[in-house]
């Protein structure tokens, strides 16, 4: 099927004079007209640096980040960036747009496509808005830099209606009050309305679920839900929560150490995962007959995976997973694992995918 958005070799790292930090290492992905991908890992296996780097925002959010504030009498808050040569050639790879490469165009030319074409959710809640704008001015802020045409009534009933579409209580009397007024789970409705106003064909979501209670969670859920029925879109969700990404997704890419490990339909990938670490995963997820066996008196234990995803410091030799697996060989250790073809569209990168046992139930004991 032809792709509307398409990773190819994508690399990125951070330079650091103790070496350098690979955060994402040889991504290809692509994502088709009208379809969720999943994007599933813990915390630290490198999806937001992924999602970055295909946006070609890899450079100004880490350069922004390792900014050391140097504070003196005249000046209290200057930052001192690391030169822009350290940080030349730290993306490479290409991340197509409908053919175009996103990473080979300036940030002008790149800006005619974010937020018109494709729209990006990111991850920190609190710093998404800014606190001195109403929030009537920041969701049209996308029609005001891609149709700059439109009229300022014709652009503040699009907020309107945007902000209905998302359901915010009392829209038109609240636009004009600043971010700090609404809770997170009205800022998160606010963040998708302001995802969606300028028609893009693909959103992206970073962990948009994170740092909202439950009932919360199920409002955003139920959103996105009604943003793929209803805007026919294509959307890419990264999530550590296997839940949500098994709510949403058609098909779900498994990432671990900047790697994609596993990738394929989202019913095989749930059903019949082939590497240990998705298989890990979704061991650690209840399931309803597992509660129901609960509920019966038989105990049924989750299991989560041992350890912790490793430093991009210090990814290990072979297969980065090898020192938490419980089918690890020697071969896991000195070789990396080539990406094996199990046909329907089903894709796992692991030395032993057709010995490691296929039902989850035996690992999660
Ligand atoms: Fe485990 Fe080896 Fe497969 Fe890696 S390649 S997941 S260490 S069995």
């Amino acid at each position: 099927m032809h792709s509307l958005f398409e990773l190819q070799n994508l690399r990125a790292v951070i330079p650091s004079s103790k070496g350098n930090l690979v955060l994402v290492d040889d991504v290809s992905l692509e994502i088709r007209p009208k379809e969720c991908l999943g994007l599933l890992g813990e915390s630290g296996c490198g999806k937001s640096s992924l999602l970055t780097a295909a946006l070609g925002l890899f450079q100004i959010t880490h350069r922004f980040k390792d900014a050391k504030i140097r504070q003196d009498w005249i000046f209290p808050f200057q930052f001192e960036y690391e030169s822009e040569e350290t940080w030349n050639n730290t993306v490479t790879g290409r991340s197509l747009y409908r053919g175009v490469d996103l990473l080979s165009l300036s940030s002008i030319e790149r800006a005619r496509y974010l937020g018109s074409h494709i729209s990006y959710i990111h991850q920190a809640l609190a710093s998404a808005l800014t606190p001195i704008f109403s929030i009537g001015n920041q969701t049209s802020e996308p029609l005001e830099i891609h149709q700059p045409d439109m009229r300022t009534e014709k652009m503040r009933e699009r907020v309107f209606d945007y902000l209905d579409l998302v359901s915010l209580a009392d829209a038109k009397e609240r636009y004009v009050l600043d971010p700090g007024k609404f809770s997170g789970g009205e800022a998160q409705r606010i963040k998708i309305a302001m995802s969606l106003i300028a028609a893009p064909y693909l959103v992206i979501a970073d962990e948009p679920t994170s740092a909202l209670d439950v009932t919360v969670q199920a409002q955003v859920i139920g959103l996105f839900r009604m943003i793929k029925k209803e805007f026919n879109l294509s959307v890419l969700i990264a999530s550590h929560d296997v839940g949500v990404i098994a709510d949403l997704s058609d098909r779900v890419a498994v990432m671990y150490a900047g790697r994609i490990v596993e990738v394929g339909p989202a019913k095989e990938v749930f059903h019949n995962p082939k590497h240990p670490y998705s298989q890990g995963l979704m061991a650690s997820f209840p399931t309803i007959q597992m509660m129901r066996m609960a509920a019966g008196g038989e105990r049924r234990r989750l299991r989560g995976i041992s350890g912790a995803p490793p430093n991009p410091r210090e990814i290990p030799e072979g297969c980065a997973f090898h020192p938490r697996c419980p089918f690890a060989t020697d071969l896991c250790y000195t070789t990396k694992p080539r990406v094996a073809n199990l046909g329907d569209e089903h894709l796992v990168a692991c030395h032993r995918y057709h010995e490691c046992p296929h039902e989850i139930s035996s690992i999660s004991g």
